[in-house]
Formats: structure tokens, C-alpha cells, sequence
């Protein structure tokens, strides 16, 4: 696979200020730079990762996917090229601004903005969360997921899978239309849900312990009107999470306890006991859809629907009893 990660993200907001406190304080990344119409954030060892933009919409800005290094750029910039799609090559100043060594820009059928890029600027000083936390899990599995949402999933999923080079991880008919890829061992990096619009659903970042995501549960929940989607865990990528408005009225998921898959060896396969094993309302669903979830949700409890929790070397205690 060519495309390594998901590296980065750009979010356009109307509301700048909104992000500041909601980015540092309760998703606990780090802010590292902030001028008039944007700012950066850090999550890890790299000098940024969310670059938050003022703009008169709300919205994705840009996903930024990372391959190795030019050979790589170059080969699939090529790629695109044979299959008339329109790319741009990435100024200095883009380059400047996003803190890589070079890149490519483009858009997805729906008019996404997707930049392919390579040598993403290590920041040299340790990560400082922006709330007392201990961190994120990115490295090799990219910094998290994106999901967006279509007018229609089958239309735009060969541009992701066969030009891109996304692998399919699994999909859902009920009780919503949602296709789930991955690029490496997360079990997905992005993912499109079908619901009509164009736009995004969510961004998913993954704390490195538990107690990091029932923290910031504590915080949303005396934020009023802040929580979309109740606590809960998820039957395909395992994560327990719950999820909060952001300030450009898209969700963000705060998650932990991910399934690492193999990608050599995985099977995609259709989900067909709903997408959580407990938790997860969603006041984002009308009515019957949220009672759907519920119904689907109790059978797959009463089935014996369960996982083990995956944790991360070094974060366990095993219990002997
Ligand atoms: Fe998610």
C-alpha cells in the first residue's frame, strides 16, 4: 500500500475561538501555534497535526495522507495522473505551512480536498497535552480516523479503494449504509457513511488510556448539549468512545482500546449485529433509526455479542484470579 496513514487534518470553522478551549482543554491536544485567522495543534512527537482555519463555512479543510518519501509521492501522483485525476504539486509555502517536505493536492468525486504528502517535520520537544492526560495513539496507525459522509457510498467507493489503494475493512446495511477501509493496522482510517450530503461525520483520536476518555466523558457531560453519542463500544474497531460536538458542528470521537489488525490476513466482512455492543445512542439518528439501533443493540447483547479489550504494552495490569 502506498499511502501509509492518515498524517494530518484541516478543519475550516466560523467559530475560532470555540476551537482554542475545545481543542487544548477537552480534547487535550497541544496548541502550538496561533495566529489571527488559524491555529496548529500537536497530539505527538510531530511539530502539528490539526490545523484548525477561520472560514465562512464549517467543515473539513483537508485530510493529509502520508506515503514514504518522494519515490513514493512521485509514483502515485503518476497514478493519479493516468487516471485523469487533477492534481496540483504542493508550493513551498503550502509545504512551509503544513510542515512537510513535499506534497501533492487533489479531490476526492464529492470535492473533498485529500493531500498526499511525505517527511512530516518532527517537533523536536516532547508533546505537552493541553489538559492533564496521558497522550494519543498515532505512529505507524496514523493519528486517528475520518469519517465522511455521501449522498452514495457505491459511487465514490472505487475512487477511495481501486485508485487510492484503501482496503476494505467491513460495512454495514442497517441501520445506517457505512463503508469502513484501512491503510495499516488500524482497523480503519477513514470511512463514508451514507446519508445523502456531502460532508463530514466525524474525526476519531485514540487516548492511550481508558481513564483519558471517561475524563473528558466527565468534562462533556457538564458542558450542556456538547454529547452526540453516548458512551459506548464499538463491534467492529472494538474502541470504547463516546462522541461531542465540535465548534464547527461536525462530531469528534474520543476513543480508546482500538483493534490492531493484520492487513495482510484481514477478511473484510458485512457487521450484521449493528455497530456497538452496548452504548453509543446516537440523538444524531431520527427517532425510529435511534429505536432501530436499540433493537439491533439488545439482540446482539442477548446473542452473546463481546470482545476483549485490546490494550497497548507497558498500559496493562493482568488480573490472576
Ligand atoms: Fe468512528
Amino acid at each position: 500500500m502506498e499511502l501509509k496513514a492518515l498524517g494530518y487534518l484541516g478543519v475550516d470553522t466560523t467559530d475560532l475561538d470555540g476551537w482554542r478551549a475545545y481543542g487544548s482543554r477537552f480534547l487535550g491536544l497541544q496548541l502550538t501555534d496561533s495566529v489571527s485567522d488559524s491555529m496548529a495543534f500537536r497530539m505527538d512527537d510531530r511539530r502539528q497535526r490539526l490545523t484548525v482555519s477561520n472560514a465562512n463555512r464549517n467543515g473539513l479543510g483537508f485530510m493529509g495522507w502520508e506515503v514514504t518519501d518522494a519515490l513514493h509521492l512521485d509514483r502515485f501522483a503518476a497514478r493519479l495522473e493516468k487516471a485523469h485525476v487533477k492534481i496540483s504539486r504542493g508550493s513551498r509555502a503550502l509545504c512551509e505551512q503544513r510542515q512537510v517536505r513535499d506534497l501533492v493536492v487533489f479531490a476526492d468525486p464529492v470535492g473533498n480536498r485529500l493531500e498526499v504528502y511525505h517527511g512530516l517535520a518532527d517537533a523536536g520537544t516532547p508533546f505537552t497535552p493541553g489538559r492533564t492526560m496521558s497522550g494519543f495513539r498515532t505512529g505507524d496507525m496514523g493519528i486517528g480516523h475520518v469519517v465522511l459522509t455521501v449522498p452514495n457510498a457505491a459511487q465514490i467507493l472505487p475512487f477511495y479503494r481501486d485508485l487510492l489503494g484503501f482496503r476494505l475493512s467491513d460495512y454495514f446495511e442497517r441501520p445506517f449504509k457505512a463503508v469502513f477501509m484501512h491503510l495499516n493496522q488500524r482497523h480503519h482510517s477513514l470511512a463514508i457513511l451514507e446519508t445523502g450530503e456531502v460532508g463530514i461525520h466525524h474525526l476519531m483520536f485514540e487516548t492511550l488510556s481508558l481513564d483519558d476518555v471517561g475524563q473528558a466523558y466527565d468534562l462533556a457531560l457538564v458542558d450542556e448539549g456538547r454529547i452526540a453519542t453516548t458512551l459506548g463500544r464499538h463491534t467492529n474497531d472494538q474502541v470504547v468512545s463516546f462522541y461531542a460536538k465540535s465548534p464547527s458542528g461536525f462530531l469528534v470521537e474520543c476513543g480508546w482500546g482500538g483493534l490492531a489488525i493484520n492487513p495482510e490476513t484481514w477478511q473484510p466482512y458485512e457487521v450484521v449485529h449493528g455497530p456497538s455492543f452496548w452504548g453509543h445512542d446516537r440523538n444524531w439518528l431520527p427517532p425510529e433509526g435511534q429505536e432501530d439501533a436499540r433493537r439491533i443493540r439488545m439482540a446482539a447483547a442477548q446473542n452473546g455479542a463481546r470482545a476483549n479489550v485490546n490494550v497497548i504494552e507497558g498500559l496493562f495490569n493482568v488480573t490472576k484470579c
